[in-house]
């Protein structure tokens, strides 16, 4: 497609090559003008990748209650634009899964977390 823009462009100025080009073109102007009618393939999204061997590092560590007063143990579980991150990424089990959305939550409301953070 590249090469046939750059012929037309660059046959233009000889007369004796501008039939057969005008012809070449032609053919592939109506091939292009259905092209723009097609949708555009769709972009395929990548699936993060889940181990499922992931522990629940709140168990593992002993944690019984989630408080919302410990922000550098519930940032650990927040992505860097301020997201939960969900169990089935981070591995928590359901029961401390809960406790941590409840702090977290908690925590932003009494600013100590934010709800949405561009830095980091
Ligand atoms: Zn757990």
């Amino acid at each position: 497609m590249a090469d046939v823009s750059k012929k037309v462009t660059g046959d233009n100025t000889d007369a004796a090559t501008e039939p057969r080009v005008i012809s070449f073109v032609s053919s592939t102007t109506t091939a292009s003008t259905s092209d723009t009618h097609a949708k555009p393939a769709p972009r395929k999204r990548r699936k993060p990748k889940i181990n499922p061997n992931l522990k629940c590092a709140l168990c593992e560590s002993g944690v019984k209650h989630v408080t919302y007063k410990d922000i550098y143990q519930l940032k650990k579980f927040t992505s860097a634009g301020g997201n939960i991150i969900e169990s089935r990424r981070s591995g928590t089990c359901a029961k401390h899964q809960r406790q941590l959305a409840r702090a977290i939550k908690r925590a932003r409301q009494v600013a100590l977390m934010p709800y949405v953070s561009s830095n980091e």
